[in-house]
């Protein structure tokens, strides 16, 4: 199936709402049905039945069609984040006694998931530096029952590599999950690998427009249904039928959206890493060692400040065109200093990654704007 078939038709049956171009918000919380012996089949399966919207909705069916197809995968589930999304993985898969094995960096809420949630449940994890294969052998155990993954990450953009990672899971029976948030199915498709979930944050790019927060899963069936009847419908943490209808409306231009941000992205890296204030560049396109090249060019990108604490501030408060903020994927372009998350006086050794780390994301102004922009607060330092 073409991208474009999947972003402009598929899923929407026009015929079924009088054709309109554009689906309709199906803003219901209920589904009535015709007689008792038509609700008794509904609710014997409601995984694919129209029941309650915080099981199915048409509006949000649309989007799990197009997100699953995307990914290469059998169905998705979506959910009101990608944290949500993430979660709800994990609490399925694993029980009271289980070990996960985590790489070492991932999202901070995926750490707290992985090394305090699951802790409370009697679930240990092992998080370990994923570049390397040995690694995961190193840490598995008999109780291993899941690998998580984030390749790459979003802030250094370690990378792992999913089709080797993938084949010693499945040799030792341990489902894997990668977070490719990053490399949206774009860059590459994880499920073709041998993985056996993939979760995003489609706050990102997917939905790329900074307004509204929302998460998928994408798996096999068996695996979405086993979702579906445990996290998904008990903690219920859904993506309401209107979000989901601005999702749609964002996934249309994920295609154009990340072409412009590659081009604006490769003239970026080229100024940052020709300028003498630079000391170090992030970004998985000038990876050498990067366990697999990703098919698109990405506009997240890290760099190490030739600056003190003072500096870093007087860089991103010169920023006129990049916003100063958590966050990336949408239209905007931003800046997060991980100098900015506290004040690190005193608690540098808690740092995971070095103080001077400046994250931009590029949104979609042009580049000759962006670069100006930064040559000038570059001055300040
Ligand atoms: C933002 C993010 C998440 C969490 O997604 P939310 O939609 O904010 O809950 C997970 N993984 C990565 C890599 C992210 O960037």
């Amino acid at each position: 199936m073409d991208i474009s078939y999947i972003l402009n038709h598929l899923g929407e049956t026009r015929e079924q709402y009088a054709h309109a171009v554009v689906p309709p918000i199906w803003q219901t919380s209920i589904f009535a049905h015709p007689d008792v012996q038509s609700m008794r089949e509904a609710m014997s399966d409601e995984y694919a039945h129209h029941v309650y919207t915080r099981g199915n909705n048409p509006t949000v069916a649309i989007l799990r069609k197009k997100l699953a197809a995307l990914e290469q995968a059998e169905e998705a589930l979506v959910f009101g984040s990608g944290a949500a999304a993430m979660a709800a993985a994990v609490l399925a898969l694993v029980k009271q006694g289980d070990h996960v094995i985590v790489v070492d960096k991932p999202y901070s809420w995926t750490r707290k998931l992985a090394g305090e949630v699951l802790a409370k449940f009697g679930v240990a994890a092992s998080f370990i530096d994923g570049r390397d294969l040995g690694n995961f052998v190193e840490a598995r155990t008999d109780a291993t029952r899941l690998i998580i993954l984030e390749s790459p990450n979003s802030l250094t953009f370690e990378q792992q590599d999913l089709a080797a990672v993938a084949k010693f899971a499945a040799a030792h029976g341990i489902k894997t999950i990668v977070d490719n948030s990053y490399a949206t199915p774009l860059g590459q498709t994880p499920l073709a690998q041998g993985i056996d979930i993939v979760v995003h944050s489609g706050t990102k790019y997917l939905n790329g427009h900074s307004d509204v927060v929302m998460g998928a899963v994408c798996a096999c069936e068996a695996l979405c249904r086993e979702i579906f009847y445990g996290p998904y419908m008990t903690l219920g943490a859904i993506l309401p039928p209107h979000d989901a209808w601005l999702a749609i409306r964002g996934l249309r231009t994920l295609v154009v959206r990340m072409e412009r941000i590659a081009n604006t992205t490769r003239k970026i890296l080229a100024f940052l890493g020709q300028h003498p204030k630079i000391k170090r560049l992030y970004h998985p396109a000038l990876d050498q060692n990067a366990g697999q090249a990703l098919k698109i060019v990405n506009g997240l990108l890290s760099f190490e400040l030739d600056a003190d604490i003072a500096g870093i501030e007087r860089f991103c408060d010169a920023l006129r065109r990049f916003l100063l903020s958590i966050s990336w994927g949408g239209h905007e372009s931003l800046v997060f200093p991980v100098a900015g998350v506290r004040d690190w006086r005193g608690r540098e050794h808690e740092a995971s990654v070095p103080l001077n780390l400046v994250r931009l994301a590029i949104g979609l102004e042009e580049a000759d704007v962006l670069i100006e922009d930064l040559d000038q607060a570059l001055r300040q330092i």
